[in-house]
């Protein structure tokens, strides 16, 4: 079987810009196997996916992985092309008819809903777009949440959960050092909330926070963490527990013996309890749970069985953090169910040369370093059908290879193209307007704004 012409190399190209694609990237820029190209396609005028758009603003740490981005971004066999709407701009298969693979890494990027009745209220909003809104992603900078009642009230209990948890309650000069958008700053600044109540519906041992977060809450907060001893008092059997699971009761049995500060915005966080409604006037005033007990399975998996009691809680805003969704790509399979893109170790079920990684591959799981595997097991899988003829490279010479042609080809299409360099010029005009606050950055937020510095379309 022809394996095309060796001269050219492998024409890749990636399909989102976050941790999965660049990680991707990587892998298969860094192996000697086959000299690779890769260019990767972003929506947005920015890269970096979840680590611009969803790592909390006061997490800077975690954001510091950019760093390695940008690095791989600067390989010559590397193109980044944003701004460019796949199924829009250019279509699947006009990808497929160039590259010899395609490889989706774009992310989850919708919420899973609670289903319940009032969930559509104003004041019931989700998560994802809170989070969207205070990193300044353009498709959320539009938003408008209102924060002018006592209490907030949070669904999940996962890492989302206590990044919006403690955004809310996190003091002004705090943020005001981080990227958050300026809008959610001002925002933020005037927000009344006294308590945001953060429910998991089983136990506080069966709650997906990492330790880290949970023990970050009251210096960020400035402020202690509520949370009922009776909710986290010992219970039997618990050496059999993991020791993620047993460091979270630790850390919370503390925050439950502690007093709390008098006065200070505080995280309180329940168990036990699942959303049945939302209730209110035209906009949301109270939510209804109901009280769970825990029930162990003959595998050990604990699930929540609802009491018949009923607890209402009165509240102006809710959000639901109870994890993102994959959104389906016309023309691929999809498990609508785990919002998944179905895969063999990455390779798309029953198409030729097109892949998956990071959470459209397995789920919203895992934190960003989990990509990494997830991508080079993919791109190891890609290379294998390569290299056995499973996948078959186009037959192309250097003088018939089309992807010298991609840039004057996506010009034609997408005349506003994000390059490397485009991207750059936005970077570096938000880092010097965020260094007089001692500020990373100050994020320009709408895409006119974003192009206007990338295609230097106006001369100060
Ligand atoms: P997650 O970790 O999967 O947590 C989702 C939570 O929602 C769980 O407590 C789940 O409870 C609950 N839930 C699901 N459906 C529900 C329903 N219908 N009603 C009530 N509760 C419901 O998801 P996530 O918080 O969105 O985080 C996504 C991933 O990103 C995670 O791997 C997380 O660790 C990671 N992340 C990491 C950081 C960080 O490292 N700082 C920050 C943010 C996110 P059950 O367990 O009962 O299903």
């Amino acid at each position: 079987m022809t394996q095309g012409n060796a001269t050219v190399p492998l024409a890749v190209a990636v399909v989102g810009s976050g941790p999965s694609g660049f990680y991707a990237a990587a892998s298969l820029l860094d192996q000697n196997d086959v000299p690779v190209r890769v260019d990767m396609y972003e929506r947005l005028a920015t890269p970096w996916g979840l680590v611009r758009s969803g790592v909390a603003p006061d997490h800077p740490k975690i954001k510091a992985v950019s760093g390695v981005y940008a690095a791989i971004a600067a390989h010559e066999n590397f193109r980044f092309f944003g701004n460019v709407d796949i199924g829009k701009d250019v279509t699947r298969e006009e990808l497929t008819e160039r590259y010899d693979a395609v490889l989706y890494a774009v992310g989850a990027q919708t919420d899973r809903r609670l289903g319940i009745p009032g969930e559509d209220l104003p004041g019931s909003e989700s998560a994802v777009d809170f989070v969207g809104w205070y990193n300044g992603h353009p498709d959320y900078a539009h938003l408008n949440f209102d924060l002018s009642g006592e209490r907030g009230v949070v669904i999940g209990a996962g890492n989302v959960a206590l990044d919006v948890a403690r955004i809310l309650c996190s003091p002004h000069e705090r943020l005001a050092r981080t990227d958050i958008a300026d809008h959610a700053l001002e925002a933020l600044r005037h927000c009344a909330l006294k308590e945001v109540m953060v429910v998991g519906r089983r136990g506080a041992a069966q709650a997906a926070f990492t330790t880290a977060e949970l023990k970050e809450l009251p210096e960020y907060t400035e402020s202690g963490v509520d949370i009922d001893p009776a909710e986290v008092a010992e219970q039997p059997g618990e050496e059999a527990l993991s020791r993620l699971v047993k460091r979270n009761l630790t850390v919370m049995r503390d925050y439950a013996h502690n007093p709390l500060p008098a006065g200070a915005r505080r995280v309180a966080l329940r168990f036990q309890r699942t959303p049945l409604e939302i209730r209110g006037d035209g906009r949301v005033e109270e939510i209804v749970f109901g009280l769970n007990a825990l029930k162990t399975d003959e595998d050990g998996w604990v699930s929540a069985v609802d009491t018949g009691e009923r607890e209402t809680v009165a509240t102006s805003l809710v959000l639901r953090a109870v994890g993102y969704k994959g959104r389906s790509i016309p023309g691929l399979p999809f498990d609508d169910r785990r919002g998944v893109i179905p895969n063999v170790n990455g390779r798309v079920d029953g198409v030729e040369r097109e892949y998956v990684a990071g959470w459209i591959k397995r789920g919203p799981t895992g934190i960003i370093g989990t990509n990494k595997k997830c991508a080079s097991e993919t791109v190891g899988r890609l290379l294998a059908d390569i290299a056995d003829g499973s996948v078959r490279r186009h037959d192309r010479t250097a003088a018939t290879d089309p992807i010298a042609e991609i840039d004057t080809w996506l010009r034609g299409r997408q005349p506003h193209l994000v390059t490397e360099a485009g991207w750059r010029l936005i970077d570096a005009a938000e880092r010097s307007s965020g260094e007089p606050a001692g500020r990373p950055r100050v994020k320009l937020v709408l895409t006119e704004e974003l192009l206007d510095v990338a295609l230097e379309r106006r001369i100060a």
